[in-house]
């Protein structure tokens, strides 16, 4: 499959992130959110070991609270490609590319975004998947046209992935959870009204700023987007199982249990890491 590889989908740096004299940011991640350009200063990497890590499962597996915990306890960069995104919907409508536009649209429904669209901004921050920080990646790939073109991609690269984290929870687990979760506006931070309640009803006990239901978390939404998951997300089980590198985490319990379940399996997994 051709994929389109050199459009600038999302416009450059947004003025929230900081930029020194020399150019150079110290927020990791803003060469995947804002400019695949930009010069970051990776998270130092005490451990030495540099794990390249697909987080994997359905919608409110807790993918990206995982990813947020992993990211501290492995140093590795967190890469989500529906924070991209949701940060490319925050910019003024009319900086947006055709394609960004229909992308989110498609987001807004619970629908995937097309694949070259998505493959086209993972590629355009490719730079991101040679950081010798390693990274997390939360939401891609999704299809498998998706990790195809990855894999071609990191093989081309000479660049092993050390695992593909595949969290498990049971359905009815999974509305629950997508139901109640409310995400901070300002700062993205993830709550639940029951299970992770904020200290003070609608805000964020980290910056203050509104929680709000994103809209791909409406019942309508929530249906479509687990219609999607089994349908053209779930066959990655297979793929990344017959490449050897598919690591089952269960997914019930806090977010920390489940964070160090996850450190305890890529321990045991280690043999098979860069
Ligand atoms: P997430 O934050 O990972 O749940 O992603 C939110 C939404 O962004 C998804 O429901 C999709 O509409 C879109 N999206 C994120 N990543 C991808 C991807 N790899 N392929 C297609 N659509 C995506």
């Amino acid at each position: 499959m051709e994929w389109r590889t050199d459009c600038s989908i999302i416009p450059a740096i947004s003025p929230a992130i900081a930029i020194d004299m020399n150019g150079k940011s110290n927020d990791p991640r803003v060469a995947w959110l804002q400019d695949p350009h930009a010069e970051c200063s990776p998270p130092s990497n005490p451990g030495g070991i540099c794990w390249r890590l697909v987080l994997f499962g359905p919608p409110g597996a807790g993918k990206g609270t995982q990813a947020h915990l992993l990211s501290r306890r492995l140093h590795a960069c967190h890469l989500s490609t529906g924070e991209l995104f949701r940060s490319a919907a925050s910019y003024n409508p009319c900086s947006l590319t055709p394609a960004m536009t229909t992308a989110l649209e498609h987001m807004r429904h619970g629908a995937l975004v097309p694949d070259s669209t998505v493959w086209a901004m993972v590629r355009e921050r490719s730079g991101c998947l040679h950081c010798r920080g390693g990274f997390l990646l939360d939401g891609f790939p999704r299809t498998l046209a998706q990790a195809e073109a990855l894999q071609v991609f990191l093989e081309k690269e000479q660049i092993a992935l050390s695992a593909v984290v595949d969290y498990e929870l049971p359905l009815d687990e999974i509305i629950l959870r997508l139901g109640g979760r409310r995400t901070c506006e300002q700062c993205n931070s993830v709550f639940h009204v029951i299970q992770q309640p904020p200290r003070t009803e609608g805000l964020c006990d980290h910056c203050g700023g509104p929680l709000i239901q994103r809209e791909d978390d409406r019942p309508e939404a929530i249906a479509v987007r687990l219609k999607v998951y089994q349908q053209r997300t779930a066959p990655l089980v297979q793929y990344y199982r017959q490449l050897g590198l598919l690591l089952p985490v269960a997914a019930a319990g806090s977010p920390d249990m489940i964070c160090e379940r996850t450190v305890t399996a890529l321990e045991q997994h280690r043999p098979f890491a860069a």
